[in-house]
């Protein structure tokens, strides 16, 4: 595929594959000079820089070899950059989803059609995302490809199966759990597979999820929670998790102070459900979206525009598919949480709507009380904390890697112009994103495959 200036590195492989050893030799010195990272620089932009402070005025950010190497209000520019005038435009850091399933075994709709979701996600400005349940080995593949650039994406973080009790919820993805003994082998498998955190799942009992968090710290790895509808409850904030997946139901003034005291984050995911909430609580057109529209495949996107036709049509299968005072409370959960200082972390849990779905996690933040930059701060900041990643991603700030996005609009002030991008930059590098578009000859229908 096209869209990365390549590497270096991925052109030393194809040009071996595709001429003589003497024949590469000859090109590869041409080749490395023309493709070495070039220093960007961007002038004039209104900057926000994911921290949370005010936006700063006039700005500028120097980039070289895929990292931000000064920003501010007074930048020296080398000659050779490239300079790009954003006159107006905002400038942010590119966003997190942090809880996502790409690879979900044979429950997904696109088995192994991963390539769209990925597009899907880059298209929308989103350069890390967080798997928070899969099946290992392809997650690992996704991530290889990723980082070597043999396929594009964002950033791929996984927690691989869920660890779940002897008989676990979702069997296809989940290592079980029998005893406590068991935590340290099943921990040390996480990490020596990549994972950048432990997914206890909801029918662990608390000595075991104790164990996991144990077991966790010795090698530096977060547990996270899912612990269904005891996401909150007492005697899972004091185990020590670092998160829970899911906003909680309810939270009282003693489980705040038991969060602010066990340092608990939250994942957000409020936009979790498909085609019936996002049709309720976005209106009937809201698949018209370019996010959606235009990276999705065809036959998927019929498939769920009938879903979005029926929940029209239907109140009765609207209430049975969502429900308004439940998702009322959530939203007050999130205010109450934010207001207690709890970190909360952009995550959408949303299979359908790749990349869409987390600028509309932010909007409902919003909705709930954020500001427009607290919310931008659950989809930068604390989702680089989340995963240990802080000093690598997350702000524009001074020797981070330069994943940024240009913004036509004031995102501070209407957070729908989160999706206004007109340039995207990953690792330093300007993305094609017309590539990013659905294209029928790389990503054929898939919809005849029948899984089981
Ligand atoms: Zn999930």
């Amino acid at each position: 595929m096209n869209i990365l200036t390549k590497t270096s590195e991925s052109l030393l492989y194809r040009s071996i594959t595709k001429f003589t050893f003497g024949i590469f030799l000859l090109f590869s010195a041409f080749i490395s000079n023309a493709n070495a990272f070039e220093d960007i620089a961007i002038v004039n932009a209104r900057i926000i820089d994911g921290n949370g402070g005010p936006v700063i005025e006039n700005g500028m950010v120097l980039i070289s070899e895929g990292k931000i190497k000064a920003i501010g209000t007074s930048v020296s520019i080398p000659t050779k950059a490239k300079i790009i005038d954003v006159e107006g435009k905002t400038v942010m850091p590119a966003l997190a989803d942090m809880h996502t399933h790409l690879a979900w075994g044979g429950e997904d709709f696109d088995l192994l059609g991963y390539q769209w979701k990925l597009n899907a996600y880059l298209y929308a400005g989103v350069t890390n995302v967080f798997d928070l349940g899969g099946v290992l080995p392809q997650l690992k593949q996704i991530q290889t490809g990723i980082k070597n650039g043999e396929i594009i994406g964002p950033n791929i973080h996984y927690v691989g199966p869920l660890i779940d009790s002897v008989d676990p919820a979702w069997p296809e993805v989940s290592r079980s759990m029998v005893s406590e003994a068991q935590a340290p082998g099943l921990v040390s498998y996480l990490k020596r597979n990549g994972a950048s955190a432990v997914k206890a799942y909801a029918k662990l009992n608390r000595a075991q999820v104790l164990a996991l968090v144990r077991e966790g710290k010795r090698v530096e790895l977060p547990v996270i929670l899912d612990g269904w509808a005891l996401n909150g409850a007492f005697h899972n904030i004091t185990t020590g998790i670092t998160a829970f997946a899911h906003t909680p139901r309810e939270v009282s003034a003693n489980t705040l102070s038991l969060m602010q005291r066990f340092k608990t984050q939250v994942i957000t995911t409020r936009s979790v459900g498909g085609a019936v909430p996002h049709t309720v609580l976005r209106g009937e057109a809201f698949m018209e979206n370019e996010f959606i529209k235009n990276t999705m495949p065809p036959w998927l996107f019929n498939k769920i525009q009938q879903d979005v036709q029926k929940a029209q049509a239907d109140q009765e299968y609207v209430n049975n598919n969502f429900s308004r005072d439940f998702h009322k409370k959530l939203q007050t959960t999130i205010k109450e949480m934010h207001d207690a200082g709890i970190p909360l972390i952009a995550g959408t849990d949303d299979t359908t709507f790749y990349g869409d779905a987390l600028h509309f996690e932010l909007e409902l933040l919003v909705d709930a009380g954020l500001t427009p930059l607290q919310a931008i701060t659950t989809a930068t900041m604390n989702a680089a904390a989340l995963v240990q990643q802080s000093d690598i991603w997350g702000t524009l700030e001074k020797g981070k890697r330069a994943d940024i996005l240009v913004i036509d609009g004031k995102p501070e002030q209407n957070i729908k112009h989160t999706r206004n991008i007109t340039m995207l930059i990953k690792h330093g590098q300007i993305i094609d994103r017309s590539a990013l578009l659905y294209n029928p000859k790389e990503h054929p229908n898939t919809s005849s495959i029948k899984v089981n």
